[in-house]
């Protein structure tokens, strides 16, 4: 049997890596357009851009895997097209066959919509190492950068800059920063941080332009504030990659569509990581995460080779930003209740459904997080007093409810 897999980023190596860890032994290849072997992304935004000079990626695999373990890892090829009745892929003028393929293209940098601007060389995005090497060498004190988009890789590449020297502006369009996939108290807690340590976050900016035709010069806010700015990072979301699948006529519904175990609409043909949709307590999403291009990964690995399990996460993900920790599992959503606990290191935020613990989010308490995470995952849901006295420690929260479960 010959599996084929297309994305060398997380998900691509976490399929490879379960299939040999499970026994498979026939053929593997990994197609990849990158020309490193799989890394981790995460650093990009933080510990790669704060070194002096930009240091060499984290690999998700040891060097040595790949031959080990007779992979043939094709680097800097493009797959160009998938025939998913013929059961082959297009690369150049080769086909390859395959006996099941494994979609892990990930996703890419939105774009702003400007025209105008597009190829100002001081406009960056943060997707891959290339862009961080390129973002690297822009990084001096003194300089003002402009970050456009308060999301997790906004904040993260603000927090980075402003510890390498840099004046640092980020502007919101929506009234707080991460308002698509945080509680107003955590974006409340984030954006406090930044203030602090000198970054001027602008939330609530409305529409705005960018002035300057080769080099970008700066940003015009809606009200008529210009700030100036040496370097723009637009950090306004991610778009799955999902042109090969559409092209081969895949069903596409915000990524491309799978089923519970990983399976996209033709029998052979998988999906994990960023760039795959899948059902999620009645809706199509997708995670932009470590944790789910992992897990979704390896449940793809094990149904390839007859498992049939389905994948049910608890949706996890961590960010750093200055000193701070934050760690986040299960989906917040604006209508829950929130309670908040303290503990003598960090806080954290419990979110409910009616009585069902449904997302927590931790900041520098990483043993809180553990606790509540495994809870989510055993679907057990501690009582909100509970959570919020400051009497009753982990063990006991984690006692009192499996006793009301068990009872
Ligand atoms: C700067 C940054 C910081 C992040 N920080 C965090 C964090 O702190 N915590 C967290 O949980 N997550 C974080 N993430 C998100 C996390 O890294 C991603 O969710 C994860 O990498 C997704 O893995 P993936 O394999 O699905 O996709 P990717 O890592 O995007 O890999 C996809 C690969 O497929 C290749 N590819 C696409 N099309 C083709 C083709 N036709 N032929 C050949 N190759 C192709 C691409 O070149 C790419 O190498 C961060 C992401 C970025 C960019």
């Amino acid at each position: 049997m010959r599996i084929v897999v297309i994305g060398g980023g997380q998900a691509g190596a976490s399929v490879v890596s379960k299939l040999r860890g499970l026994g498979f032994e026939g053929d593997i290849l990994l197609f990849s357009g990158e020309n490193e072997p799989p890394y981790e992304r995460p650093p990009l935004s933080k510990k790669h851009l704060l070194q002096e000079a930009p240091g060499t990626p984290v690999p998700v695999l040891p060097a040595e895997f790949w031959q080990e373990n007779h992979v043939d890892l094709r680097l800097e090829t493009i797959v160009d097209g998938i025939d998913p009745k013929g059961c082959s892929i297009r690369v150049g003028p080769d086909r390859v066959q395959f006996d099941h393929l494994v979609l892990a293209t990930g996703s890419s940098a939105r774009r702003l919509p400007f025209e105008d601007t597009r190829h100002c060389k001081n406009l960056f995005h943060l997707r891959n190492l290339t862009d961080a090497n390129n973002l690297h060498a822009q990084l001096e004190p003194g300089k003002a950068m402009v970050l456009i988009g308060g999301g997790y890789i906004g904040m993260e590449l603000a927090a980075t800059a402003r510890m390498r020297g840099l004046k640092t502006t980020v502007i919101e369009r929506e009234e707080r920063i991460l308002k698509r996939v945080a509680s107003p108290e955590l974006s409340g807690h984030i954006a406090d941080w930044h203030r602090e340590q000198g970054v001027s976050v602008i939330e609530a900016a409305g529409p705005f332009r960018l002035s300057g035709k080769t080099v970008v010069d700066g940003v015009q806010l809606g009200n008529g504030t210009g700030i100036p700015a040496d370097i723009i990072v637009a950090g306004i979301g991610a778009v799955p990659n999902t042109e090969l699948a559409q092209v081969a006529g895949l069903s596409l519904d915000n990524g491309i569509a799978v089923d519970s175990f990983g399976r996209t609409s033709e029998p052979n043909i998988w999906a994990a990581g960023d760039c795959a949709a899948f059902v999620f307590e009645g809706r199509r999403i997708r995670l932009e995460s470590v944790q789910n291009a992992i897990d979704q990964a390896e449940t793809v690995a094990e149904n390839i080779l007859g498992a049939n399990r389905e994948y049910t996460p608890t949706p996890t993900f961590w960010s750093e930003q200055f000193d701070h920790l934050v760690q986040i599992a299960g989906l917040y959503e604006p209508d829950m209740i929130s309670v908040c606990r303290k503990s003598a290191s960090g806080i954290s935020y419990w979110h409910y459904k009616g009585d069902m613990l449904k997302a927590v989010e931790v900041v520098d308490d990483p043993k809180t997080f553990s606790v509540a995470r495994r809870l989510l995952s055993d679907g057990k849901s501690p009582s909100p007093e509970l959570v919020s006295s400051a009497e009753r420690n982990l063990k006991e929260i984690l006692k009192a409810t499996r006793k009301a479960a068990a009872a």
